[in-house]
């Protein structure tokens, strides 16, 4: 397969062209690396008729031979690693090692996805009655994915829709489609026409697809603004949706750590994808009593990292992925410096080309800053130091968003403690970042709506239906 040009939409098991394309940067030079298909409201009608034709046979397909055809999926995607990778790599930005990460997860999270079984429940057993409760496919999904991780963040959706009996239209976002549309097209001769369409296109694209008749149900991963936006639109029609949104995740850190294992750590905690991740830890609450020895070798440690082109070897971390983040980057660094915070490292855009900003560590800028209370989704990590963990467990609990939250202790129990009282879909001790196509991953607040992975993530993209037997 070739992996640089020749980029198509997948409608109903065929290549279609775009009507216009739109140019897609490598985020390391800003050289355009590929034109994309750029949908038409006519072809996003005709991929949902494809989806809503293939609907009706993929329903009836036994589970367990959709649960074959996701092993496959999964198969497909882990023989194409290298080119994937290299591709992900050029469009989105992250190092190499990173990309290859990203593509394995999509495969490991189908074929996980594949191991998970649908529950029913006998509610009524009795001499006149049986009554049982099943879930249902709901119909069409259309599924819309962030430029973050284009790849793993749609096969979170794909797998799940698909395994429950649903049909897909899925759409990456305009700055990362390229790998999203070559795995459409390694896909077309493994799943049934139909059944899997990929279309991409331009800010227009999404809004069609809130708003479309033919579409059941909205599956979004992206920022909590534009979720808004996305639930407003799916009301008119009450779509079913899951919004997994923005987070501003706090790491907790108790006085008993051992600093020099912490520190890197903590730092990737922070910088992995550039700080692109909606669960990085994006405010550290550090403990009075270790604050100056941890921050001291976190900003060691930061000063080793390499930051570059992520095609290049040894790079490990990558340009910001998009000119518009990185001006919102470069923003909060500017108030910041306005604010008179002080700058433990970084603090100044590189020279060009491409989007680099270097890491940004902050020496505990106030509580109200923006830095802390802003979602930064970046390269920029304010360290704030608190007089005990009751106040870091106030702090931390005292944001809009609840998507994830880290406790780090010499003691997991006495961390587990501390992290059981975090309002937030999920809470890491000792580690971050670590999810499972078996663990159910939430939003709380303005994190989200819904769940993804796990039985529970199946089971959105079902409709329960209860079936009662009178016994004669
Ligand atoms: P975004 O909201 O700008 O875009 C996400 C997707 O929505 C893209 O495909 C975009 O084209 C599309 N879109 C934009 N406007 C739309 C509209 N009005 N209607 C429908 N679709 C529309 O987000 P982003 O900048 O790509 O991603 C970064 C954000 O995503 C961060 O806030 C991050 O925390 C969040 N995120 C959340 C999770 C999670 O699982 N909770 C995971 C990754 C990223």
């Amino acid at each position: 397969m070739d992996f640089t040009s020749d980029f198509t939409m997948t409608i109903g098991g065929k290549p279609v062209a775009g009507a216009t394309t739109m140019s897609v940067l490598n985020p390391a030079t800003e050289q355009v690396i590929a034109e994309a298909p750029d949908c038409s409201r006519a072809q996003l009608d005709e991929a949902v008729a494809a989806a809503r034709a293939a609907f009706p046979a993929w329903k009836a397909t036994p589970f367990e031979k959709r649960r074959d055809y996701l092993n496959a999926v999964s198969a497909r995607i882990f023989e194409n690693l290298e080119g994937l990778k290299r591709l992900l790599t050029l469009e989105q930005g992250k190092p190499i090692g990173e990309a290859e990460f990203e593509v394995g997860a999509a495969g490991m999270f189908v074929q996980g996805t594949a191991s998970l079984r649908m529950p029913e429940s006998v509610n009524e057993d009795s001499a006149e009655r049986r009554s049982i409760t099943r879930h249902v496919p709901i119909g069409v999904v259309g599924a819309i994915s962030p430029w973050n991780f284009p790849v793993v963040l749609a096969f979170f959706k794909v797998g799940p829709a698909l395994l429950a009996g649903n049909t897909v239209v899925l759409k990456p976002s305009p700055f990362t489609p390229l790998t999203t549309l070559k795995i459409g097209e390694m896909l077309r001769d493994v799943l049934p026409p139909g059944v899997l369409n990929i279309v991409s296109g331009g800010d227009a694209l999404g809004p069609w697809m809130t708003s479309h008749p033919g579409i059941d149900k909205v599956s979004f991963t992206g920022s909590t603004q534009t979720g808004r936006k996305v639930m407003e639109s799916a009301s008119a029609s009450l779509k079913r949706v899951t919004l997994e949104l923005g987070g501003n995740d706090a790491a907790i850190v108790l006085p008993d750590v051992d600093v020099a294992t912490l520190a890197p750590n903590l730092f990737w905690a922070a910088f992995a994808n550039n700080g692109q991740i909606c669960i990085a830890s994006k405010r550290m609450y550090i403990h009075k009593d270790v604050y100056e020895p941890l921050r001291d070798a976190i900003v060691d440690y930061a000063k080793t990292v390499k930051v570059g082109d992520g095609a290049e070897q040894g790079t490990q971390i990558g340009p910001v992925q998009n000119k518009q983040q990185y001006r919102r980057v470069l923003d909060l660094i500017e108030d910041s410096k306005k604010q008179g915070h002080k700058f433990l490292l970084g603090g100044e855009a590189m020279d060009g080309p491409g989007y680099f900003v270097p890491v940004t560590i902050l020496d505990n800028p106030p509580e109200d800053s923006r830095i802390v209370q802003e979602e930064q989704f970046g390269p920029v990590l304010p360290l704030l130091k608190v007089e005990d963990i009751d106040e870091a467990v106030a702090k931390a609990n005292a944001s809009e968003y609840g998507l994830g939250g880290s406790v780090w202790s010499g003691d997991p129990d006495k961390a587990l403690a501390v992290g059981e009282r975090l309002e937030t879909g999920t809470v890491w001790i000792n580690e971050t970042q670590h999810l499972s196509p078996l663990a159910p991953f939430a939003g709380h607040k303005q994190s989200g709506v819904g769940v993804e992975n796990g039985v529970d993530g199946l089971l959105e993209y079902t409709n329960v239906q209860t079936v009662v037997v009178r016994k004669a």
